[in-house]
């Protein structure tokens, strides 16, 4: 919505209120017993819209529920559910169209469709394990992410995941914290929340909600490798696969937040929602590192364009990413 004007916000909000409201009224948020996913279509040339690896969300969705002993979703039936609620709300006429979309420093911009699917317990009172969640899909049309006045970040002191816990479940309460350490880096000026682990108050872990990317001077491109404390996210292993076949040398291990501000040419973070942005810089215990002049550095722009080109169909869809809603 941010990028509409007044006037297509008023057309959205009108198609918006005419749909009827989703009784989401839950007893058990209490709990906490709730789990998400976020993935996109994107409008073509042709008319048609294309869903961006929905498969992946569709497994990462079950193993989310497996992970809070919920019985899973079964992906196919996950798959199978967003491309009808995509295919029907497409036909009535409540999407983007690709004529919706623009060029913004040569890179292509505009809107998408963002669907969110979501898990949660049916109602009770106690700590029980759910036997039979409630799943709900939505959607909705979405502009760029972030918008804000700079692309600066800060490491957050709060603690988003510990080991042993539940930082690789895309589950409701992690967001609390990514919530609060958003809003707090946005009220010290700051576009993002960097996370560092928990133990050592050292190493990088991920923003708010998103992956981080290191381009090292020395031409490495590195992230912090999976675990406990980690959202595996289907943007970070599509630029792993991406940096690799564009014969960048890619690495997922501990990088110590002294090691970004020290050796660091470009900084990146991913997400469904986010897709590829740069940071400018990052400041951490009042010292601002800044990388590759402020601006958006040139592998983290050669990523954008062909991620981006391969989601609106103007770059081959070599890797077969892209999925028809009929
Ligand atoms: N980390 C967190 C905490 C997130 O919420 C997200 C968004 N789903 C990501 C990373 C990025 O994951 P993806 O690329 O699958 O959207």
């Amino acid at each position: 919505e941010a990028t509409l004007s007044e006037q297509e916000r008023e057309a959205l909000l009108e198609r918006r209120n005419s749909f009827p409201q989703l009784p989401l009224v839950n007893f058990s948020t209490q709990y906490a017993l709730s789990v998400f996913e976020g993935l996109k279509a994107f409008p073509q040339k042709d008319g048609s819209l294309r869903l961006f690896r929905p498969e992946q969300n569709a497994e990462r969705f079950k193993r989310s529920m497996e992970g809070i002993l919920m019985p899973p979703f079964p992906p196919e039936l996950f798959v199978n559910a967003v491309k009808t609620l995509v295919r029907q709300n497409k036909n009535l006429g409540y999407y983007p169209r690709y004529s919706d979309t623009w060029e913004k420093d040569g890179f292509l911009s505009g809107h998408s469709v963002y669907i969110r699917p979501f898990s949660y317990s049916e109602p009770g009172i106690g700590l029980n394990q759910s036997e039979h969640p409630w799943v709900v899909i939505v959607s909705t049309p979405v502009g760029a992410y972030f918008e804000g006045p700079n692309n600066k970040a800060i490491t957050s002191d709060m603690i988003r995941a510990t080991e042993n816990g539940t930082g690789w479940i895309k589950c409701a309460s992690n967001y609390v914290i990514s919530t609060l350490a958003k809003k707090k880096a946005n009220s010290q000026g700051y576009m993002e929340a960097i996370f560092l682990d928990a133990k050592e108050r050292k190493y990088l872990e991920e923003g708010s909600s998103c992956n981080i990317f290191v381009y090292l001077k020395d031409g490495t491109l590195v992230t912090p490798a999976l675990g406990d404390t980690i959202l595996p996210g289907i943007t970070r292993k599509s630029i792993i696969e991406l940096a690799q076949s564009m014969g960048i040398k890619t690495e997922e291990r501990k990088i110590a937040i002294e090691e970004v501000m020290d050796s660091a040419k470009e900084v990146f973070v991913t997400g469904t929602a986010a897709g590829i942005a740069h940071i400018e810089s990052v400041t951490h215990k009042g010292r601002t590192a800044v990388f590759a002049d402020g601006k958006m550095g040139e592998l983290t722009r050669e990523l954008l364009l062909t991620l981006k080109g391969i989601q609106y169909g103007s770059h081959e869809d070599k890797f077969g990413w892209m999925t028809d809603i009929e």
